[in-house]
């Protein structure tokens, strides 16, 4: 399986990174070994000293397609969830600045933790799901998926024309204001509505 992500999809997030709107979708690629599964805990990596935290809801595909159009990508999807895109800001400052890819600032191992997958009956207007993430009993990322700049339907037939959507794979939809440094010691708190989706430290 693969992760796609979308970035800067939440307007209050770009302008805090201080990047343009998208008029298309940004997208890159988490590999498998990214995934961090439910309640593990979250090894610091020693490469970087400014790992942040990314709230994001998630899609799972539970049907292949390529060419998906926006009408029928709610066939092919057949759960929801909460993830953390962590990033390595740093490397992806020095990246950006050198005009290379961001790869080792996104797709590092482990820097997908995943809450379990929810059934969609359990939130059946994506459109409209309230989450926030909690760091150390304080509410740190507050968002709605109705604030997304490119919403689920337009990303599947986006992303599937490029990428053949295979079942397993997860969309992390980006991210709302409000990304800030993780440390060791720190608990993640993560809610979709209010089911806790998403609990573990920072080591
Ligand atoms: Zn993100």
């Amino acid at each position: 399986m693969k992760i796609i992500c979308v970035g800067r999809n939440f307007s209050e997030h770009a302008a805090e990174l201080k990047n343009e709107l998208p008029t298309e979708p940004v997208l890159f690629i988490k590999p498998d070994t990214a995934v961090l599964k439910p309640n593990q805990n979250f090894y610091h990596p020693p490469f970087s000293q400014d790992i942040h935290h990314e709230c994001e809801v998630f899609f799972r595909i539970g049907k292949k397609g390529r060419y998906i159009k926006r009408q029928f990508a709610a066939l092919h999807i057949d759960s929801i969830g909460l993830g953390i895109d962590f990033t390595a800001r740093d490397l992806q400052a020095q990246q950006k600045q050198k005009g290379l890819p961001w790869e080792i600032a996104k797709a590092f191992n482990s820097s997908a933790p995943i809450s379990p997958f929810y059934p969609l009956e359990q939130f059946p207007d994506w459109d409209n799901i309230n989450f926030r993430l909690e760091v150390n009993g304080e509410t740190r990322q507050v968002g709605n998926t109705r604030d997304m700049i490119f919403k689920i339907d337009f990303l599947i037939e986006y992303i599937s024309q490029y990428f053949t959507l295979k079942t397993g794979d997860l969309i992390f939809c980006g991210t709302p204001a409000g990304v800030a440094r993780v440390q060791p010691g720190d608990h993640l708190v993560g809610y979709l509505e209010s089911t806790k989706a998403i609990d573990f430290y920072v080591r």
